[in-house]
């Protein structure tokens, strides 16, 4: 974090009421990382049943903090009394915070973010999750860009620690310091980085994906490299977290670095990921990828 987002950092008033547009993976994590951390969360989707995916997903993870005792029963219900469902943006006059996780489509979170900007009170911060959408181009929709940067979770949101906080061209220092604070009191890691293809994880992580793929087709094994990536002491290797991130996630992304950095990321022929990928073996979301799921 750049020494001018401390400055604006001890200035600014925490986020009383956030709220999350999207009820969905993310969204679903969100809202039960800010509820469980003491701040209240209005989490909008536009139909019902998403609405209730995202509070089971909120539930399940509140109860599993129960089972390991690490909360009691009055503590899940206050923390399941801070997420407000709603399909409206009625109750938005009052929130200082939106983190919007619809899905990854221009058009649709351009759209969406204007509608939510006209409902938010003056000087609220507004945050987008995207993984892979320039954050000044996203800020061509609204009439505060000023307002606007990127607040970037990684999936699962409750036990990943990052957070990329994203600068657009026009973001203010002061809106970058409230979303830096936000994550802080949602216990996590803020980073300030620029906006770029990739932000920064997506920038070492796909180049180390390019390597494995590269492997691969020199004949190496996937599960090897696996194993070989676990005794260099990471967690898992890179067919095992492919699995986890998901192949269509992986391919979009990785096709946004290769038109981003053409020198750098793009490749000839076929990747392990888009023959995968074409092979509808996604991952872990729908039974198999490198591996194979119960
Ligand atoms: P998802 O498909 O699980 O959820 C998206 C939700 O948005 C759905 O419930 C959908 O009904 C809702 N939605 C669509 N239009 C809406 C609208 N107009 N208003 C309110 N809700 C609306 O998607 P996800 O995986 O949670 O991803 C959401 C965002 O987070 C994307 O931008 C994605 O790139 C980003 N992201 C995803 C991951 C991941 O691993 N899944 C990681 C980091 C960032």
């Amino acid at each position: 974090v750049k020494k001018v987002g401390r400055k604006y950092e001890a200035d600014t008033a925490p986020v009383k009421q956030a709220a999350v547009l999207g009820a969905g993976i993310m969204g679903g994590g969100i809202a039960y990382q800010s509820a469980s951390r003491g701040t209240p969360i209005l989490m909008k989707d536009i139909n019902e049943d998403a609405l209730q995916l995202g509070l089971d997903e909120a539930a399940k993870l509140l109860n599993k903090q129960l089972e390991r005792g690490k909360i009691d029963a009055p503590k899940l219900a206050k923390a399941l009394g801070h997420i407000r469902p709603t399909l409206s943006y009625g109750d938005f006059g009052n929130v200082d915070l939106v983190v919007e996780a619809v899905v990854e489509n221009p058009k649709v979170k351009k759209a969406v973010l204007a509608e939510v900007e006209a409902q938010l009170p003056e000087g609220a911060i507004l945050a987008s999750n995207t993984s892979t959408i320039s954050i000044t181009e996203l800020a061509t929709a609204l009439q505060h860009p000023e307002n606007f940067c990127g607040m970037h979770f990684f999936n699962p949101v409750h036990r990943m620690p990052l957070v990329e906080v994203i600068r657009g061209e026009k973001t203010s220092d002061e809106a970058v310091a409230r979303t830096v604070a936000y994550a802080k009191a949602l216990g996590k890691t803020p980073i300030v980085v620029n906006d770029c293809p990739g932000f920064l994880v997506n920038r070492v992580l796909f180049p180390y994906f390019a390597g494995f793929s590269a492997l691969l087709r020199d004949g190496a094994d996937y599960q090897q490299i696996d194993r070989v990536m676990e005794g260099f002491g990471w967690p898992m290797g890179p067919a095992y977290l492919l699995d986890v991130v998901g192949m269509d996630t992986a391919c979009h992304a990785d096709g946004v670095m290769a038109a981003g950095f053409p020198d750098r990321m793009a490749h000839e022929g076929e990747t392990a990921i888009e023959r995968l990928y074409s092979l509808k073996r996604l991952g872990q979301k729908n039974g198999q990828g490198f591996y194979r799921y119960e």
